[in-house]
């Protein structure tokens, strides 16, 4: 039987929405059912939701292989993830809608009007957006006090943080409401203002700009310098080896909408925009600022 939440929390038994079952989306996904809610997951794509209710399959079989999970609970969550074809169809009975397709203003706010037309009066809408502005997008809600971020970071059902993003309009009762149901979750969300780059990416990337320019400058090798954050600042991984992982054009991507918002300290260094001309994007090519 479903456990109720304390406090202003969600109460478990009800269902929380996710859009999008790619990358991010079967992760939250699989959060949310670990953590006791019914899921329904929905995609435009037919192949994609079906192949993000198999990749939550597969992690949780993983978390069974390595202890971390028991096969009981496994089969409890997958029970609790249904798939839906239809947005309204994935929302009419949420509590929480996620939304997690990809990362256009545009789309964003075409699935938000959906959302709104579709979902309970009383559920709290939420975007996974990495950059993108939470007021920007609200821009689409009739009704924008009860929408806000939830950054979820990547891999969603491994990863501890969830940063809250308050926009313009976000009510407190929202923002309360949504820290209840991230701790739910089992994860550790801290509170920001809507500003470009949120806390992590804006503090996570200018790292990651500045170790490309010791390499630029031949100031050490990327081991040497991803070894002095690793064993002199306790980070799990350099800022190079972490870039290479994300991929230097997505990198690229965020550090050029970051100096357009914020300013020259986040301008791209002449080697990234060269390697990622070159198609060395990291990990997923083969090569970086490692050999992978
Ligand atoms: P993705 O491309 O892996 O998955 C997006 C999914 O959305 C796809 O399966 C696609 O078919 C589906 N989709 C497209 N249009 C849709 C619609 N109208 N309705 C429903 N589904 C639709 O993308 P992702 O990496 O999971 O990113 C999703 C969001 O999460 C983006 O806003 C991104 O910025 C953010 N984010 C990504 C990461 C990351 O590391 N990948 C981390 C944090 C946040």
């Amino acid at each position: 039987m479903a456990r109720e939440a304390a406090g202003s929390g969600v109460p478990r038994s009800e269902r929380v929405a996710v859009l999008g079952a790619g990358t991010m989306g079967h992760g939250i996904a699989q959060v949310a059912a670990m953590a006791g809610y019914g899921v329904t997951l929905h995609d435009t794509s037919p192949d994609a939701l079906a192949r993000g209710l198999e990749r939550t399959a597969d992690n949780l079989a993983t978390g069974v292989a390595l202890g971390k999970v028991t096969a009981e609970a496994r089969a409890a969550a997958l029970d609790r993830v249904e798939g839906a074809s239809s947005l309204k169809e994935a929302v009419a009975g949420a509590a929480i809608v996620i939304e997690a397709v990809p990362e256009s203003l545009a789309l964003k706010h075409r699935v938000f009007r959906d959302v709104e037309r579709a979902a309970p009066t009383n559920a709290l809408l939420a975007t996974n957006t990495s950059g993108l502005s939470i007021t920007e997008i609200a821009v689409a809600l009739g009704r924008p006090g009860r929408f806000l971020g939830l950054h979820f970071f990547n891999p969603a059902h491994l990863m501890a943080l969830v940063e809250v993003v308050r926009g313009r309009d976000t009510e407190e009762a929202t923002v309360d409401r949504a820290l209840a149901f991230v701790r739910q979750l089992g994860k550790e969300p801290i509170v920001v203002n809507d500003s470009p780059g949120f806390a992590s990416s804006r503090l996570g990337l200018l790292l990651g700009l500045e170790a490309m320019r010791m390499v630029e400058e031949g100031v050490a090798e990327p081991e040497a310098i991803d070894r002095a954050m690793e064993l002199g600042y306790r980070h799990p991984m350099g800022p190079l080896r972490l870039s290479d992982l994300v991929g230097l054009d997505v990198r690229l991507g965020i550090a050029e909408y970051l100096q357009a918002k914020l300013g020259e300290r986040f301008r791209p260094p002449e080697i990234l925009r060269r390697m990622v001309a070159e198609g060395r994007l990291g990990k997923k090519t083969g090569s970086g600022f490692y050999r992978w």
